[in-house]
């Protein structure tokens, strides 16, 4: 079984002005004051806060990261941003595939693929998301649609560099709704089989698998103790200082 170090990566999608910064303040404060967190913290702001993420985080262990990127370094891109200027800003890892993305933006896997490269390209670790609709679930199709988008998402530089796999269920995201412990359980060691299968045993092992959807304090804990979940991605609940601190502290 894997025994790669955990990390929960807080995604605060489009939320988030220069006083949510006092939420990232208390955060940090949790952090210092507290335990040692046993995972590392990443926080992936809206672009405008990753400068000021990247400052606090010097201090307070917190990591920035982007939440998408474009698969170009540059060009006319209009309200795009690239890996290399998400670099620039201070981040170290960027969401590429968020299930908003593909449905919002309508990004493919070789999109995503595209971006997860662009990512590895520019020195950033890319959280590559999968996941499966209700109606995919419904029809027994989970994990054959999440194997093909890990198959097609994932860049085979990952071979050589350091990528994060989150599984996210779509119909979980935002919902309060969770999928049962061995739902989690069995996709994501089906998720490990498939890196393994790709990627050799060393590699495929060390390649961390969080869980994202409907993640909170109230479940955190059972959760973050499955096995092959490596961490989480957390939407509405990485507002909050507290309830983010008590979701690390679950690990
Ligand atoms: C997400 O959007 O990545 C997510 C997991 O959201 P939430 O935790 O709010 O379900």
């Amino acid at each position: 079984m894997s025994t790669v170090s955990p990390l929960i990566a807080g995604n605060w999608k489009m939320n988030g002005l220069t006083h949510s910064l006092d939420e990232l303040s208390e955060l940090a404060r949790l952090l210092t004051t507290g335990e040692s967190p046993r995972a590392l913290v990443v926080v992936c702001p809206p672009a405008t806060l990753l400068a000021a993420v990247a400052a606090q985080g010097a201090s307070s262990g917190i990591i920035a990261g982007g939440q998408d990127c474009h698969q170009e370094p540059h060009g006319a891109h209009t309200g795009d941003i690239s890996a290399s200027m998400l670099a620039d800003a201070g981040a170290q890892y960027v969401i590429v595939g968020h299930s908003e993305r593909r449905t919002n933006h309508g990004e493919t896997d070789a999109v995503v693929c595209a971006k997860a490269e662009a990512a590895i390209g520019s020195g950033l670790k890319p959280i590559i998301c999968v996941g499966e609709t209700e109606a995919q679930r419904d029809a027994a199709e989970a994990e054959s649609v999440v194997s093909a988008q890990l198959a097609a998402s994932i860049p085979d530089a990952a071979e050589h560099h350091e990528v994060v796999v989150a599984y996210e269920p779509v119909w979980a995201i935002g919902t309060g709704r969770t999928p049962t412990r061995d739902e989690i359980g069995e996709m994501h060691n089906a998720i490990r089989a498939r890196l393994v299968d790709r990627f050799g045993l060393s590699k495929g092992e060390g390649i961390r698998i969080l869980y994202g959807g409907s993640l909170k304090p109230q479940n955190a804990r059972e959760i973050l103790g499955i096995a092959n979940v490596n961490g989480g991605l957390v939407g509405g609940a990485s507002l909050l200082a507290k309830d983010f601190y008590t979701i690390i502290s679950a690990v």
